[in-house]
């Protein structure tokens, strides 16, 4: 079914012309084609030419796309428009992605797929004019492909301060050695953006291991990638396992300054948390769709499922999750955008409450759904398994908890109270 946008009164004309022109290409361009452009990647449907076949189609489908896209002046919106993004802010971003997100992989359509995203935004804020030259075009271009490394097998996530892999500055050339995991999109990556301790024993910065990111190609001897990872009963996945074992490469990779590294990183985690609340929301009105639009027709027990009160039940409730999420993201989106003090406070609740809902909404569609609920018939399988793996990536939910009670408690340790309308 298609997405049902209108334009939403009192806001920025613009934005609604841009909500308006997305829905235009979700509903006549992608929702129309999602089996054809995205079939292959479902193991086991075709064989042999038809396969090969399906697979060509499937990329000349999404180049077609995405060249429409770029017609319609839609194209990358998160960067700015001297990089050939649409340069929109954080809320609009929310506004437009909860409408693209409504289907499967639009968002690579839009060119806005993670992490290439989120690495284009930090070389767009810390990168020199080199290393946009060499790295962020080709990003934006769709020419290469990237990842994100900083989590590591041996030491906690969620913790950033047991960051072990070290970069020992030698001459000209950093010296990296380190065993990261889940580097999403390793298998595809062109480069690494590689969280490392930054160590110069002979020289000014001393030995002082502060965190810095170091652009790391995928080619550079000694990048081993050991595996993709499987997950969800999956043979191999693209988060892959890494050793970096005495990779060399020129001190000029360093992205931002020695020691900037964990700031960095936290501009593009807050980022892209505040990203993959808005692709959420996009997927649960999807699911809530699907969910409604079965209850129509599915007769069960000399009823219609909508006429059952369990799934009225359901489809009330997932209304408000829906809807909460959705205003929350808006909520945090307009803090980022307005650079409100209080931000990670909005960020860090979004971040545990929107793939909670997500996980509730997607699970109730599936239960209305019956067995096509988890087949690959349907999106909402993948949706579910992206809803789970949201409460622990992007650091998981219990850290986001701790953290916004802390700063809460702070308020009233001060002699405020909180301020919900801040
Ligand atoms: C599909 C997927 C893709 C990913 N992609 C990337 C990527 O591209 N790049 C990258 O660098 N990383 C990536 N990650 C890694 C992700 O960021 C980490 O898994 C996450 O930060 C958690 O770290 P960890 O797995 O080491 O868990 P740990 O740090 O070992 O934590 C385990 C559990 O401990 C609990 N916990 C943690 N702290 C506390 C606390 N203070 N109090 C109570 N309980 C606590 C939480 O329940 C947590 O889930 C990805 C992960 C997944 C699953």
């Amino acid at each position: 079914m298609a997405i049902t946008v209108t334009p939403i009164p009192g806001l920025d004309p613009a934005v609604n012309d841009v909500r308006l022109r997305t829905a235009a290409l979700i509903n006549a361009e992608i929702l129309p084609n999602e089996e054809a452009l995205w079939r292959t990647q479902r193991s086991g449907e075709l064989d042999g030419d038809e396969r090969e076949r399906a697979r060509h189609r499937s990329i000349e489908l999404r180049e077609e796309i995405k060249a429409k896209v770029n017609e319609a002046g839609l194209w990358a919106p998160h960067l700015p428009e001297e990089h050939g993004g649409m340069g929109l802010d954080f809320l609009e971003l929310a506004y437009m992605y909860e409408i693209l997100s409504y289907a499967v992989g639009a968002s690579a359509l839009f060119g806005i797929a993670a992490p290439n995203s989120g690495n284009a935004s930090v070389l767009v804020k810390y990168g020199t004019e080199e290393q946009k030259r060499k790295w962020l075009l080709p990003l934006i271009e769709g020419e290469m492909q990237s990842g994100f490394s900083m989590t590591e097998r041996d030491h906690a996530g969620s913790d950033p301060r047991s960051i072990a892999t070290e970069a020992v500055r030698e001459g000209d050339e950093w010296v990296i050695n380190g065993h990261k995991w889940f580097t999403s999109n390793g298998i595809d990556a062109d480069f690494f953006i590689v969280m490392c301790r930054a160590n110069d024993p002979s020289g000014e910065l001393g030995a002082t291991g502060q965190m810095t990111q170091i652009i790391v190609p995928t080619a550079t001897r000694g990048v081993r990638i050991v595996r993709g990872i499987g997950i969800f009963g999956h043979d191999t996945s693209d988060h892959c396992e890494i050793r970096y074992e005495d990779v060399r490469v020129p001190v000029e990779n360093t992205l931002g300054r020695v020691g900037e590294g964990h700031q960095a990183a936290q501009d593009r985690l807050g980022a892209g948390r505040v990203y993959h609340c808005m692709n959420s929301v996009g997927q649960m009105w999807r699911a809530f769709d699907l969910m409604v639009e079965r209850s129509l027709t599915r007769e069960v027990h000399g009823g219609l499922l909508k006429d059952k009160q369990f799934v009225q039940g359901f489809i009330a409730e997932s209304y408000m999750d829906v809807q909460s999420a959705r205003l929350m993201t808006i909520d945090a989106a307009q803090k980022v955008a307005a650079g409100s003090p209080d931000l990670r406070t909005a960020i860090s609740a979004i971040k545990v409450f929107v793939p909670a809902a997500f996980h509730r909404v997607v699970d109730r569609a599936i239960q209305v759904w019956g067995g096509a609920g988890v087949s690959n018939d349907l999106p909402l399988a993948g949706m579910y398994l992206t809803a789970r793996v949201l409460r622990i990536a992007d650091g998981p939910d219990e850290v986001h908890k701790i953290l916004m009670a802390k700063n809460i408690v702070h308020h009233f340790e001060t002699g405020e109270g909180w301020n919900f309308g801040a």
